[in-house]
C-alpha cells in the first residue's frame, strides 16, 4: 500500500509502497478516506530536537483519520461491522495504569500515539485497537478526520462553564478556531478572538467569534467592554507564546479559569503571586481527548448541526503532495490541511 514514510533519521518524508498492516484479534482495519495533516507531522518532518528523541524511522505518519472498515478481528466481532465509516482516538493507552482505571486515559503514562510511536494513519490502511475506533453515524471523513485535533478544542472549551462567560481565545490556529465555535454553540456570551495573522482571524470571525483583534490594547478593551470591566471568565490559551500565556492571567476575571493547550517551547517565568494566587484563578492542563466523554460530546455537537467545523478545513491535497500540505501549515496562513488517501 502507499504510505507518507519518514524512511530515517533526517529532514524529509517520502511517499512509498509498505506492506499493508494485518488486522489482529482486537484490532478493526480501516481503508483511510480522509487524514488530518497536523503541526506534530511538520515537527517529524522537519526532524526537530522533540521528533529525534521521540521518533523511531522508519514510521508510517498521521495520526488523524477517517474511513471504512474493511476487516474487524476475531475478538471484536460484532462491535463494528464492514462498512461502516469511523474514525478513531489515536492515543492508544494502557487500560491498566491508575489512570485509565479512573477515567483519565488522556494522561496515561504509557500512551502510544499513532504516527509518532507506531505506523501511522498517511496510509491506505490503519489498523486500530477496536476500543479506540468510533462511528461516524452521517458525519462526512473529512470531519471525521479532523475529529482528534477538534477533540482537543471540545476538551479545552467544554471542561470549562461557558453559558454566559465571557471567552478569551488566545492564538486561532485550527484548534483555535474550532475553540471559537464550540464556545459559541455552549452559549458563550461573547467570546474574542485573538491572533497575529488577518487570515486566522478570519476564520475565527466565520466561527462564530464576537470579535477577532491582533494582540494589543484592542484585545483588553474587548475584554472589559464585554465583561462590564470584570475581565474574561475563561481565557483558552492555544497559542504557546509567552506573552500570550501572560495576557491569559491578566485578562482573567478574579476567580477565572485559565484553559492551557498551547505548547511553549521553553521555560516561561510566571509571577505566580500576582498572576495566579492573588487573582484566585484555576489553571487546567490540556492534553489529548478525555477517553471518551470528549468524542461522545463531539459527535452531539457535530450531529445536531449546530456546530459547523467546515469554515476551519481550508486546504486539501492528494497523498503524493504532503510536501505542499507541510508547506500550507508552515506559511501559517492555513485553518486544518486535509490529505485525501481514497477518498
Ligand atoms: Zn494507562
Amino acid at each position: 500500500m502507499k504510505a507518507i514514510v519518514k524512511p530515517s533519521a533526517g529532514p524529509g518524508l517520502v511517499v512509498r509502497d509498505v506492506p499493508k498492516p494485518s488486522c489482529g484479534p482486537a484490532d478493526v482495519l480501516i481503508k483511510v478516506r480522509h487524514a488530518g495533516v497536523c503541526g506534530t507531522d511538520l515537527h517529524i518532518a522537519e526532524w526537530d530536537a522533540w521528533a529525534q528523541g521521540r521518533v523511531k524511522p522508519p514510521l508510517v505518519l498521521g495520526h488523524e483519520f477517517a474511513g471504512e472498515v474493511v476487516e474487524v478481528g476475531d475478538a471484536v466481532q460484532g462491535e463494528f461491522s464492514v462498512g461502516e465509516l469511523v474514525t478513531a482516538e489515536g492515543h492508544i493507552i494502557c487500560g491498566h495504569c491508575l489512570q485509565c482505571r479512573t477515567g483519565n486515559g488522556h494522561i496515561c503514562q504509557k500512551t502510544r500515539i499513532i504516527g509518532v510511536d507506531r505506523a501511522g494513519a498517511f496510509a491506505e490502511f490503519i489498523a486500530m485497537p477496536a476500543t479506540n475506533v468510533m462511528r461516524l453515524d452521517g458525519i462526512p471523513t473529512e470531519i471525521g478526520a479532523i475529529m482528534d485535533p477538534m477533540g482537543n478544542a471540545f476538551h479545552t472549551v467544554l471542561t470549562a462553564d461557558i453559558p454566559g462567560s465571557v471567552v478569551l481565545v488566545l492564538g486561532c490556529g485550527p484548534i483555535g478556531c474550532f475553540a471559537v465555535g464550540i464556545a459559541v454553540t455552549a452559549g458563550a456570551r461573547a467570546v474574542i478572538a485573538v491572533d497575529v495573522n488577518p487570515k486566522r482571524l478570519a476564520i475565527a470571525e466565520t466561527m462564530g467569534a464576537t470579535r477577532a483583534l491582533k494582540p494589543g490594547p484592542a484585545v483588553e478593551a474587548a475584554v472589559m467592554e464585554l465583561s462590564g470591566g470584570n475581565g474574561a471568565d475563561v481565557v483558552c490559551e492555544m497559542s504557546g507564546a509567552p506573552p500570550a500565556i501572560h495576557d491569559a492571567f491578566r485578562l482573567a476575571r478574579f476567580g477565572g479559569r485559565i484553559q492551557l493547550l498551547g505548547i511553549p517551547s521553553g521555560d516561561v517565568p510566571v509571577n505566580f503571586a500576582t498572576e495566579i494566587i492573588f487573582k484566585g484563578l484555576t489553571v487546567y492542563g490540556v492534553i489529548g481527548r478525555k477517553m471518551y466523554e470528549t468524542w461522545n460530546l463531539m459527535q452531539r455537537f457535530l450531529k445536531g448541526g449546530r456546530f459547523d467545523p467546515r469554515p476551519v478545513l481550508t486546504h486539501r491535497f492528494p497523498i503524493d503532495r504532503i510536501d505542499d500540505a507541510l508547506a500550507a501549515i508552515k506559511s501559517g496562513d492555513a485553518g486544518k490541511v486535509i490529505i485525501e488517501i481514497g477518498a
